[in-house]
């Protein structure tokens, strides 16, 4: 009896370890290949011939009564089979070689990142065929998309391939470019065009994509890409005026007046960024006198939003006429135009001459219209003379040519004037020497001759060069301020026929007045400036 339990234990044994040995087969076929697993198996095997031995024994000493024990036979049978396919099995797995992939089999990377492997191992009846591996891929980890590493290892007929999947991905963020995140408006404008640009680095250009949404405050601008990562950005709308208005003024900043004569305002704009045109409420203040004194006229005008701006004029009255011009006049300019009348030129200079209340000296010649003449005499500068015909071969080919043509343009001065003009410049200046090649000597008879005659004629220090080599009115304006001195008088050579010269005199005369020069006319009592005689 004792025999007896003892086989029916162990039998009860078996039948757990073939149900165990079932489940582990099934795991094992399932499982990368183990050394262990095949230790396992080996053990089992062994366990299994006991049993074979223990059931013979029962199989005889089964009483007949006990029928369970009758089918055992069959079972067991079906147990070896099993046994033998486990074996099988076993062995078959032990001889297929295996290829272990490490770390994760499914990989995830951004693109452009660089694929790390994460290594692989292959064993072949406990022998290391790692080496004989091949590795092979169509990895592109430029382009998103999914990829896969193929392990392979082929020898005979074996042919064993594991893989490993690698996901590539854009999970980058694109962005929106914008020229500022705020925006300055005035209250009531509507919102500008907004310059954006959206930018992923996987997808490139995808501006046309930007959604963008506007309030009252703020602009909202969002972007996808294709991989729906997506950027929002902000733009704040500021509806505030800060800009103060602008006040231009008409005419100059500094204003340089005669003693006695009034101040006429030349005027001025004002314009505001978000309310236009302003200038009618601009106002002006402070007094301007016509006796001598530094002024200031304030103007100032505020934008609906209290933005407030000012600006400022300066005045100067004073005198800057010389009346005493019987002596040398130091630091007094003499502004002469030799060479005129001439329409266009002439009365633009008159007209600038008046505005700025200066008197100068014509030196005139029997060209141009006879009203200019009139008009240079009328307006108080001196009509001096210069010569008739202005040609150097007529006038200086004898003393009595060079007086005929004199009392020519003497006569028309008259004629036009009432006036009998007694102040005169050469042609060429007392210094030419082009009146060599006609006659020999003439100046130096004729300097003495005109002094004799009542006549007092001038050259000049100052030579503006509006004849020569000044072709611009900045050159102009550059010769003459560059030669003016204080202590002495400045006798400037102009032609009134030129239109650079025209265009000059205006900061010419400004110049000279900021710099506290006098301006004059030449008189008859005025000291002369002359050259001295070169034939
Ligand atoms: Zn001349």
């Amino acid at each position: 009896m004792a025999v007896e339990k003892k086989s029916v234990e162990v039998k009860t044994k078996v039948k757990k370890d073939t149900s165990k040995k079932k489940v582990e087969s099934s795991k094992k076929k399932s499982s990368p290949a183990k050394k262990i697993n095949s230790k396992k198996s080996e053990v089992t095997s062994k366990k299994k011939k006991t049993v074979k031995t223990s059931e013979e024994v029962i199989i005889k000493q089964i009483p007949k009564e006990e029928k369970e024990e009758i089918i055992l036979p069959k079972n067991n049978l079906r147990y070896y089979l099993l046994l033998i396919i486990v074996l099988l099995l076993g062995l078959i797995y032990l001889m297929i070689p295996k290829i272990t992939v490490l770390g994760d089999k499914v990989v995830t990377m951004r693109y452009y990142e660089e694929y790390v492997e994460s290594g692989y191992k292959g064993k072949w009846l406990f022998k290391n065929i790692t080496p004989y591996i091949i590795v092979t891929s169509n990895l592109d980890n430029t382009k998103i998309g999914e990829y896969a590493i193929n392990y392979q290892f082929k020898f005979g007929f074996f042919n064993l391939n594991k893989k490993r999947i690698i996901v590539v991905i854009d999970d980058v963020d694109p962005m929106i470019i914008l020229e500022s995140n705020t925006i300055n408006i005035c209250p009531n404008d509507m919102l500008p065009d907004i310059k954006y640009e959206a930018i992923d680095e996987y997808d490139g250009d995808i501006t046309d994509r930007v959604i963008i949404n506007t309030y009252e405050d703020k602009i909202l601008l969002a972007v996808s890409d294709n991989s729906k990562n997506t950027t929002g950005e902000e733009i704040t709308v500021d509806r505030t005026d800060r800009e103060s208005p602008k006040i231009e003024l008409k005419g100059r900043e500094t204003m340089y007046l005669n003693v006695g004569s009034s101040y006429r305002e030349p005027g001025y704009t004002a314009t505001d960024k978000c309310d236009g045109d302003l200038t009618d409420k601009v106002e002006v203040s402070g007094d301007v006198s016509s006796s001598a004194g530094e002024y200031t006229k304030t103007y100032t005008v505020s934008d609906s939003a209290g933005n407030k701006s000012e600006v400022t004029r300066k005045i100067v009255v004073r005198n800057y006429n010389l009346y005493n011009s019987g002596s040398i006049g130091n630091g007094v300019i003499y502004l002469t135009f030799d060479d005129g009348p001439n329409e266009g030129t002439t009365n633009v200079i008159l007209d600038i001459l008046k505005d700025e209340g200066i008197k100068a000296t014509f030196f005139v010649t029997c060209k141009g219209p006879d009203y200019l003449i009139k008009r240079i005499y009328d307006e108080g500068h001196t009509v001096a003379l210069h010569t008739c015909s202005h040609d150097y071969s007529e006038v200086y080919a004898s003393v009595d040519n060079y007086f005929n043509d004199l009392d020519r343009i003497s006569d028309r001065v008259k004629r036009i004037t009432g006036y009998d003009a007694k102040i005169i410049r050469f042609p060429g200046g007392s210094s030419n020497t082009v009146s060599r090649s006609y006659s020999y000597g003439i100046m130096s008879t004729l300097t003495g001759m005109v002094l004799d005659k009542g006549y007092r004629y001038f050259d000049w220090n100052v030579d503006s060069n509006d004849a020569g080599g000044a072709g611009s009115s900045s050159q102009v304006y550059n010769n003459v301020i560059n030669g003016l001195s204080h202590s002495r008088s400045n006798v400037i050579l102009m032609h009134d026929i030129k239109y650079t010269t025209r265009d000059a005199l205006r900061d010419i005369i400004e110049y000279g007045k900021s710099e506290g020069y006098l301006f004059g006319k030449l008189e008859n009592d005025t000291y002369m400036i002359r050259h001295s005689v070169n034939n």
